[in-house]
């Protein structure tokens, strides 16, 4: 189909259609879309109006399950596609197979029902990955999988379940954007780990939340699971504040309570819908946002703040007790509550494992039969670590006997600074001071057992001259796997910001192009000691593996009893 052969009446309609850039986004979808053959509205859904309304570049949410943000933003896609003729856009999915079923029950659907892009025509484009809209193309992509990687030009991206999405490809879809006037992106997710991904994003933006005014006392307040949740008995009218009491009582005989949210200050039942001007986004940090083409506008809902999510299925996913509930609290608070959760499978150091793994040790000033691992970066941060006949074990244990910086500006004389702890074997990171590190890993004084590392493969370890290629997670699974058993140790006077870095090593779940899934540490924060013990417990296993000449043998190893000084 084409433009033309519409009659001129229809071409008129068609061009206010497309030429009134000055409508809202919302105006123009509740006008030209549809969802299930009625045309589309906002009622019950007003808190995607501000949002999809928003003007800002770069624009985030951190949003609990089943509220329609991924429909929405659909939709503003494709008034941006129409609005702006000839433009391109991306939308992602975690997987090539969501973006199949995407296409198929979101973008097919929403299309058939558009009569914009009927009379705009699609070219007779039938594809999963490409839509077009009259003179505009929508690409749509997985991060995960082998169609990933996309070479057009974008104006508009929007990247759905960022949490759960390659962030390299996500990265490689923003450049897309540079040479756009736009360079619009959208970022929604579920959030997983604190300051990871959708979270990171959130804590810089503006955070706005939905506040409640409530109809009885006009208190404002932000509803919490903590505080707003009350349970009802039908028999005597009795009110129980949520407790753990209160909750077993509902767990018992679930027909006989209703659970309801009431106002922190008053204590009567709030009405919770947006009719009325009771609800409102409120911004924490307007400031962050004033400038619409460098400030992140952020958004935060949780079902408590969506009117048509019944409270008892709130109150149900929170206790696996109940058949719909969560078996686990961190997947009631990302998917119920749109919050974090710190813990979990990903997060395995904590305190406890800091205590666990302490030992009581000054840091030695000089040593001998170290391991050496270094972190490359603004500073360069060391580990050294070596081993010890420990009184409760029969088997050495690598312990963390110094653990120091040097300012990269240093790092050409940072050999002097090794040679004190008389190294076996040194691992370094590659990047990014490639030359300055190679030049030490060249040193006579080392014959050939300092290495610098870059990451690839599947094996934990291949050596090529003074190159070493490790694979990334199974050097960093040393790390976590073993600190928490208490096989590698750790001198309790290593430096204030060790401990915080190793709790940043996390994982997250991803998926290989062939749909496998698997696990990869991610950037949540300064995680620069946690690289140096993986670099410094590579170069061990690749001394006893390796067995290299020059040193002779295996390591010196010390016995130690409950104080320990070298
Ligand atoms: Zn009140």
């Amino acid at each position: 189909m084409s433009e033309l052969g519409l009659t001129f009446k229809e071409q008129l309609r068609l061009k206010a259609a497309i030429t009134s850039t000055m409508e809202k986004p919302s105006d123009w979808i509740c006008k030209n879309t549809s969802l299930r053959q009625k045309k589309y509205s906002f009622v019950d859904h007003e808190y995607q109006i501000d949002f999809v309304n928003d003007k800002h570049r770069i624009v985030t949410a951190k949003k609990c399950a089943q509220i329609g943000f991924t429909e929405i933003l659909l939709r503003w896609m494709l008034c941006f596609l129409v609005q702006h003729q000839g433009s391109q856009t991306i939308f992602t999915q975690p997987t090539d197979t969501d973006v199949g079923k995407f296409a198929k029950s979101r973008v097919d659907v929403l299309f058939e029902e558009c009569d914009i892009i009927k009379r705009l025509g699609t070219g007779g484009i039938d594809s999963a990955y490409l839509k077009r809209v009259g003179h505009s193309f929508l690409n749509l992509r997985g991060t995960f999988g082998t169609k990933a990687a996309i070479s057009v030009p974008s104006d508009a991206n929007v990247y759905d379940e960022i949490d759960f999405s390659n962030p390299r490809v996500l990265s490689q879809f923003k450049s897309r954007l540079q040479h756009s006037k736009y360079k619009l992106e959208r970022l929604i997710s579920t959030p997983t780990l604190p300051n990871y991904g959708v979270s990171a994003l959130y804590n810089q933006s503006d955070q706005k939340q939905v506040v409640l005014k409530c109809n009885h006392c006009g208190h404002y307040q932000f509803l919490t699971w903590e505080n707003h949740i009350w349970i009802r008995r039908h028999t005597d009218g009795a009110v129980f504040r949520k407790d753990p009491d209160s909750i077993d009582l509902y767990v018992a005989k679930p027909w006989e309570f209703k659970p309801y949210i009431a106002c922190e200050k008053c204590e009567r039942e709030v009405d919770r819908s947006w009719h009325g001007g009771c609800r409102e986004w409120v911004a924490a940090h307007p400031e962050r946002a004033s400038d619409l083409d460098n400030g992140i506008s952020g958004y935060h809902i949780s079902q408590l703040d969506v009117p048509f999510v019944d409270v008892s299925d709130i109150v149900k996913a929170s206790d696996k007790r109940f058949p719909e509930g969560y078996k686990k609290e961190q997947d009631f608070n990302n998917f119920v509550l749109g919050k974090e959760y710190a813990g979990g499978e990903g997060m395995k150091i904590d305190d406890e494992v800091a205590k666990l793994a302490s030992l009581r040790m000054d840091m030695p000033k000089a040593a001998s039969g170290t391991f050496v691992g270094v972190d490359l970066g603004a500073t360069c941060n060391v580990v050294v670590v070596k081993d010890f006949w420990l009184r409760d074990r029969d088997y050495r244990v690598p312990v963390v006997v110094a653990a120091f910086e040097i300012p990269s500006e240093r790092l050409e004389y940072a050999d002097n600074e090794f040679d004190r702890y008389r190294p076996l074997f040194l691992v370094s990171d590659a990047q990014p001071y490639t030359t300055t590190v190679s030049k030490l890993a060249k040193l006579p004084k080392y014959e050939d057992r300092f290495k610098i590392c870059y990451f690839g493969g599947k094996k934990a370890f291949t050596v090529s001259d003074i190159i070493v290629t490790a694979n990334r997670t199974q050097m960093l699974d040393a790390v976590t796997d073993d600190l928490p058993k208490g096989d590698v140790m750790v001198a309790d006077s290593v430096p204030d910001e060790f401990w915080p870095h190793l709790k940043n090593l996390v994982k997250v779940k991803a998926e290989d192009d062939d749909g496998t899934v698997y696990y990869e540490y991610v950037k949540v924060g300064d995680d620069h000691y946690g690289f140096a013990l993986g670099y410094a417990l590579l170069a061990r296993k690749m001394f006893y593996e390796l067995k290299p000449r020059s040193a002779g043998g295996s390591a010196p190893v010390e016995i130690t009893g409950a104080r320990t000084t070298l």
